[in-house]
């Protein structure tokens, strides 16, 4: 038998607590028994997200809330600023794409921060700019964007909005949706929030819904102006996902009891003593600023193949990091800690690390990092 630990940035560890909710018989979504269900978990959310905003939840994975927060709020033609520092950056450029949007894509380089002033700058240059898109947390670099000082930049601006891809980002990051003035926010259920994949949530502004009244672009299945009026019933358009969203009540009830503050102190935490424990092994993060309190990307070293990293975690340890995305794939291998997330999965990936690396001819000193870790985690 080989026992199995999930440490990916996405899907994670599941807590007994919403598996047990979740294994209730299943309700009607149109019934009176899930009212209560829903306007829980949409007050649980406005929590989580520090907004007084609607905070759509649909039934897609995260990327359903990107497509739905490009085609809702932007029409063909309009001319748009994408960040993009990695996998998840490009993705952005390509639903913009998709939907006939004019990108101004700035390049950063993986494994770095968006400079903001370079947004600000072709701001500048080019007024009628309706939109800029980027991650909070880029999951495949590992690298957190400043989306603060970007959310300043566009306090003046009353016909640009900020749209923020925090699918990796929220639970491990305090995220200040209305204090930082971010337009729209996107999440996805299988990362912090410790559910099953197939719930995204999308919090949006007065100034975004205002764009929604003249956005041209194409929609059906993610239209965010039926799913208000649905929301406000405690509904939502299509049929609900009632089992996940039953479970996201029990999440955010354990997030609740923990209160935000600690939340975040705790993925701070463990994001520390990772990249610590990983340092003391001898590796480089990739990330060379900013690295995000949701998962730790790591620098194979020289001669050693990223994916075999990831892929003897698993064959022989039964842990299942991650490895590279797209043009990083064999550089590095990624470890999450986020959403259900304590010490011992930190000890766990740092111990397993090491006996990886050891089998893998990397001279190591069994222990050095996890008593980093350790030390770390004492506090
Ligand atoms: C996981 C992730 C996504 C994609 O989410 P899916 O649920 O796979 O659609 C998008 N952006 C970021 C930053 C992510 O980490």
């Amino acid at each position: 038998m080989l026992k199995r630990y999930l440490l990916a940035p996405g899907p994670t560890p599941v807590p007994p607590e919403a598996m047990m909710a979740m294994a209730m018989p299943i309700i009607h979504h149109r019934a009176p028994d899930f009212i209560p269900v829903l306007d829980s978990a949409k007050n649980g959310l406005k929590w989580l997200y520090q907004t007084k905003n609607d905070v759509l939840i649909l039934c897609s994975t995260g990327t359903g809330g990107m497509v739905g927060s490009v085609n809702n709020f932007f029409s063909p033609g309009d001319k748009v600023i994408v960040v993009n520092g990695g996998k998840f950056g490009e993705r952005w450029t390509k639903i913009c794409q998709a939907y006939g949007l004019d990108v101004r894509e700035i390049i950063v380089e993986w494994g770095y921060a968006v400079r903001p002033e370079k947004v600000e700058d072709a701001l500048k240059k080019e007024p009628d700019i309706k939109g800029v898109f980027v991650q909070a947390t880029e999951t495949s670099t590992g690298v957190s964007h400043d989306i603060k000082a970007l959310g300043e930049m566009m306090k003046g601006r009353e016909d640009t909005i900020l749209v923020v891809d925090a699918i990796s980002a929220l639970v491990a990051h305090d995220i200040k949706t209305d204090e930082w003035g971010l337009d729209v926010v996107i999440a996805g259920s299988q990362k912090g929030v410790m559910l099953p994949p197939g719930l995204t949530f999308v919090s949006i502004s007065d100034k975004a819904w205002k764009k929604a009244d003249t956005a041209k672009a194409p929609r059906f299945y993610f239209n965010f102006k039926k799913e208000r009026e649905a929301l406000a019933k405690n509904q939502t358009n299509f049929t609900s996902a009632v089992t996940l969203i039953i479970g996201l009540n029990e999440c955010l009830k354990m997030l609740q009891s923990e209160g935000l503050e600690n939340v975040f102190q705790r993925h701070a935490r463990l994001a520390t003593a990772t990249r610590e424990a990983v340092k003391a092994i001898g590796l480089d993060l990739y990330s060379k600023e900013s690295p995000s309190n949701s998962v730790t990307a790591v620098l194979a070293p020289k001669g050693i193949d990223g994916q075999e990293i990831y892929k003897h975690l698993r064959e022989k340890y039964g842990i299942t990091a991650a490895g590279g995305q797209g043009s990083a794939k064999g550089k590095l291998f990624r470890i999450a800690h986020l959403g259900y997330a304590d010490t011992f999965d930190v000890i766990t990936a740092i111990a397993g690390l090491e006996m990886v690396l050891k089998g893998l001819g990397y001279p190591v000193k069994l222990g050095r990092g996890v008593s980093v870790a350790q030390e770390l985690l004492m506090r």
